[in-house]
């Protein structure tokens, strides 16, 4: 029997939910990969390009990869969920992880979140 899934399923939506919290909890390279791989895996299987999420939308990039696009903004250096300083390096403590980068002639929106509080966010990043 062949099963046709025209929305994703809460199973996968969670999948993808728990691959970035993962990713938010240890900020590390192979996490980030399983992220990667579990959010492209699940757009392939719908054969969708977008899922939208309460707090962000998982979108396929232009080049294969997979992007994270914020609903929330931040306003200073700080995550809007609970204050941490967006730059601070993680060996002085940092929890703020880079997840994801949209260019613009605008400017570029690069996606955030937070180790901290689980909050994913965006901020307009200008060259200076
Ligand atoms: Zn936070």
């Amino acid at each position: 029997m062949c099963e046709v899934y025209d929305f994703p399923q809460k199973d996968d939506m969670d999948a993808m939910k728990t691959a970035i919290s993962i990713f938010l909890d240890t900020r590390n390279g192979p996490t980030r990969n399983v992220m990667q791989g579990v959010l492209k895996f699940i757009l392939d299987k719908y054969k969708i390009d977008q899922i939208k999420f309460v707090d962000y939308i998982i979108e396929r990039g232009k080049q294969g990869g997979v992007r994270i696009i914020p609903r929330k903004m931040a306003h200073g250096r700080e995550c809007p969920g609970c204050g941490e300083v967006i730059y601070k390096r993680p060996e002085n403590g940092g929890k703020v992880v880079f997840l994801s980068i949209l260019q613009g002639d605008d400017g570029d929106l690069a996606t955030y979140g937070c180790g901290g509080c689980k909050c994913v966010f965006g901020k307009w990043e200008e060259i200076k």
